[in-house]
């Protein structure tokens, strides 16, 4: 069995299980992953993901469990907390919950009210569906008012201030899932200063940017900050809740366990203070500079091409490419590309005329393929061949186009091994 040799040396017994997890192993191996929410864990953290620490029951915090034997766990779980906060600056967190989703609902349950009201981005704009969005418990429990960005594609602060002041919003969010600009989180601070809200943000996407001082840090100005820990910050797939206000420390800690959540994954707590500690070491600065440098390089090379970037251009890992000017669809992009090598996602750009289901755009993000290896002259190279992929779709010869560029691309993935024993993640 050739399951990556990490933990399964030799036969297993559910062979219908392992060689779809073979077969997944084989295609992140083999695709350019542009995905801007993903990455690739080091083999460090996927060996803590899949320990031990799965069997054991421990609800409650370090100390105050409620069930006995916690002696493991509770080290775990100390050494997450203090390295997460060692790694932002702040006072306290609560590495427990599931998901940045369940972190987020931790927040609102701790500060908010069913019926009261939550600004927050707009999914079309770049928000996430946690934010407000009509079909989640953020949509449907609390009045959600949306903010956008202007016409520029840049966060109009205005336009914050003025719903905050007819609103009278209880938790304002600041962040975003697909916006590549920098955020002001002071300016969101004072807006809900003005109004008496409380300030979330939602760090999930920028999270290993920002441990790296590389993207403005929420620390400071926001009263409860949200992350997940799988997309920059490159840890096991959880969430994390960050505060230096003692008395919401408490509140969230009761929101999370037992308002919203049971037994914590201990596991995944063990992988998360792994991965922490990954992000304290000074290679983790290089590689979020990396990450940021390709970034910037693959929507510089789009735009010389001709392609309009929202916002024309990046300050983070991610941007989102407008196809208008090319005639094809967000989801024909994700398709055409995927064929050639490429996995990426469709995705709305502001005031995109077309539905959900199609979109004008793709996002694009540098994470994944920057933990593979790769440098600015490859992520060029990438760029060029996205444009090739999408300029050629529906003319003749495409489907010979799309072959040579798949070639292609597993000509870069096999320069950039992954999990393989030649080279090993960092
Ligand atoms: C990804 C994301 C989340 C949700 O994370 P899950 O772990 O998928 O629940 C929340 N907020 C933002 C801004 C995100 O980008």
């Amino acid at each position: 069995m050739s399951f990556a040799g990490y933990f399964i040396n030799g036969t297993v017994r559910d062979n219908e299980l392992f060689a779809a997890v073979n077969d997944e192993l084989r295609r992140q191996r083999d695709q350019v992953e542009l995905i801007a929410s993903e990455n690739f864990v080091s083999e460090e953290v996927l060996s803590a993901i899949g320990c031990v620490m799965t069997n054991k029951y421990a609800e409650g915090y370090p100390g105050k469990r409620y069930y006995g034997g916690c002696k493991f766990v509770d080290v775990a779980e100390k050494l997450a907390v203090e390295r997460v906060c060692r790694l932002f600056g702040c006072k306290f967190a609560n590495v427990q919950p599931h998901s940045g989703a369940q972190a987020n609902l931790s927040v609102f349950y701790a500060l908010a009210k069913p019926g009261d009201v939550i600004l927050g981005m707009g999914l079309a704009m770049g928000g996430h569906l946690t934010h407000g969005s009509a079909p989640t418990i953020s949509g449907k429990w609390f009045r959600a008012v949306n903010y956008g960005v202007d016409e520029d594609g840049f966060t109009d602060y205005d336009q914050v201030r003025r719903l905050a002041l007819e609103h009278k919003p209880k938790i304002i969010v600041a962040g975003a899932s697909s916006y590549s600009r920098k955020i002001d989180f002071g300016r969101f601070r004072e807006i809900a200063d003005s109004v008496g809200a409380f300030l979330m943000a939602d760090i999930a996407h920028y999270a290993g940017l920002i441990a790296a001082g590389l993207y403005p840090s929420p620390v400071g100005a926001a009263h409860a900050i949200t992350s997940t820990t799988h997309k920059t910050l490159r840890g096991p797939r959880g969430g994390v809740i960050l505060t230096d206000d003692e008395a919401i420390a408490k509140k969230i800690d009761g929101a999370v366990f037992p308002g919203v959540q049971g037994g914590p994954h201990m596991h995944i707590i063990a992988a998360k203070a792994v991965a922490f500690f990954e992000a304290l070491q000074p290679s983790f600065k290089e590689y979020a500079r990396n990450v940021l440098d390709n970034s910037i390089m693959m929507a510089d090379r789009l735009k010389e091409l001709g392609l309009n970037i929202v916002s024309g251009g990046t300050d983070c890992h991610m941007s989102v490419v407008d196809l208008t000017k090319l005639s094809i669809t967000g989801k024909i992009a994700e398709t055409e590309l995927e064929e050639a090598g490429i996995t990426c996602n469709k995705n709305a750009i502001p005031f995109d005329k077309l539905p959900p289901q199609q979109t004008s755009g793709i996002r694009i993000g540098s994470a994944a393929m920057t933990s593979r290896g790769l440098k600015t002259t490859d992520f060029k190279k990438i760029a060029d061949l996205i444009y090739k992929v999408l300029s050629g779709y529906g003319k003749p010869g495409h489907e010979e186009l799309k072959k040579e560029t798949r070639s292609e691309t597993l000509r870069i993935c096999g320069e950039f091994p992954l999990y393989g024993k030649d080279r090993a993640l960092p």
